[in-house]
């Protein structure tokens, strides 16, 4: 049985991993769990799956939740430190990193550094540190698979070519759920409203950034990462359907693709049983039914997100992790009813004008930019605040 950690298993993707661990009995085991402070359904997780070791960051979550399982062996542990330890644990080979935001960086770098392969959903430590992650991956000769479903579809399409032949990466976009809406309504737009994505069932916070575009401003800057090419030879095209995950051109003008419906246990199974294919009980994609595919050029005046992630990878060093911090600040006061829709932008790109970026040399640089950033994104936060 492979054993495997879950870092943000009751989040929709943690929920999603779970779902084909319990497809496959006999293939998966799970040694350890962790989350935020959700220790109800943390709770149902460990007397669900009997993990070695679990962890809560939110220490007084973890009370309540040791506190209610005396009756059990698992050790559980709390705070950013426990989180990370559950990352290590010593005997899981793969750690689906699941985390959103910023607070995945740690722990996933330790389960790289402790030489476990990582499945990674969570895109935000890509974005902070990227190149400091895939030399620490080299370094401890172990492989990061793409969750992402773009980066996944990228991933597939490059199987069995030649790296020097790849043109250019072509990232899909759906475009979110305000993608007819006039600057004006944008202004307006109230998160309930925001946050129905048409194709696509995820946590508020990768809903908001599908919203705004940056969510594929942050997965440019991690596809500079994970597959090592140049920002200019990375494009993005909004293709309303999400049939098609992304594309991958090559030198003779040939383009490979892949395709499937919506869901993310497909990109998540490939990564957790890869190179075989895991045969998952799901409906197959009906093209006739579908009938048509459409595609459009971002609209860069009314998301003006995707570009401020071209531009942050363009300056590079620390300026992609302040951007990162901006984000997640500007999208939880939009949340919170605390901004306008279109505030958000505008924080990120007044915390980026104020970032002095520096190289990153350790997770330090990047952490320190991070809190940074988290600062002067808040005091924008709350000038703005209605
Ligand atoms: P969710 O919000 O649904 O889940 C997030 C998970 O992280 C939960 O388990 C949550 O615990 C935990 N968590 C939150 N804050 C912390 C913290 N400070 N420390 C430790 N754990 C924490 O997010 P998603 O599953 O939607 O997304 C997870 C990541 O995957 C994101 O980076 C996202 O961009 C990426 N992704 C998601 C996709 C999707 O389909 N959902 C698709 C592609 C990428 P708790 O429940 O206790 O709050």
């Amino acid at each position: 049985m492979k054993k495997i950690v879950i870092l943000g298993s009751t989040g929709s993707i943690g929920t999603n991993t779970l779902d084909i661990v319990d497809r496959f009995p006999g293939e998966f085991q799970i040694v350890g769990l962790t989350a935020g402070a959700n220790d109800e359904k943390l709770e149902e997780q460990i007397r669900r799956y009997k993990p070695t070791v679990v962890a809560l960051s939110n220490a007084s979550a973890a009370a309540k939740l040791r506190d209610r399982c005396r009756d059990l062996s698992t050790e559980i542990l709390s705070g950013t430190d426990g989180v990370a330890e559950v990352a290590q644990v010593p005997d899981a080979e793969l750690v689906i990193s699941a985390i959103v935001g910023g607070a995945g960086l740690v722990p996933t770098l330790a389960a790289i550094r402790s030489g476990k392969h990582v499945a990674l959903a969570n895109k935000e430590p890509m974005v902070m540190a990227g190149k400091l992650m895939q030399e620490e991956a080299r370094k401890h000769g172990v492989r990061i698979f793409p969750v992402d479903s773009e980066h996944s579809a990228i991933f597939q399409s490059l199987e069995g070519h030649r790296r020097e032949d790849v043109r250019r990466l072509i990232l899909t976009a759906s475009g979110g759920p305000l993608w007819d809406f006039s600057r004006e309504q944008l202004q307006g737009v109230k998160p309930e409203r925001a946050l129905q994505h048409p194709n696509w069932k995820m946590g508020a916070k990768i809903t908001i950034d599908s919203a705004t575009l940056m969510n594929k401003g942050l997965e440019v800057v991690e596809a500079r990462w994970l597959f090592d090419i140049a920002a200019s030879r990375i494009d993005v095209l909004i293709h309303r359907e999400s049939i098609i995950h992304s594309l991958v051109e090559y030198e003779d003008r040939s383009i490979i693709a892949q395709l499937g419906l919506p869901d993310m246990r497909t990109p998540i199974s490939y990564a957790m049983r890869y190179p075989e294919r895991m045969p998952l009980d799901l409906p197959s994609l009906d093209l006739a039914a579908i009938g048509k595919l459409t595609f459009f050029t971002p609209d860069h005046d009314r998301f003006p997100c995707l570009n401020l992630g071209y531009e942050a990878l363009r300056i590079g060093g620390t300026m992609p992790a302040a951007l990162n911090a901006a984000n997640e600040v500007a999208v939880e006061a939009y949340l919170q009813e605390g901004i306008r829709f279109t505030d958000i932008a505008e924080v990120i790109r007044s915390t980026m004008e104020a970032h002095t970026p520096r190289e990153i040399e350790s997770i330090d640089d990047a952490l320190e930019a991070d809190r940074w950033a988290r600062e002067k994104a808040e005091a924008l936060v709350h000038a703005l605040a209605r």
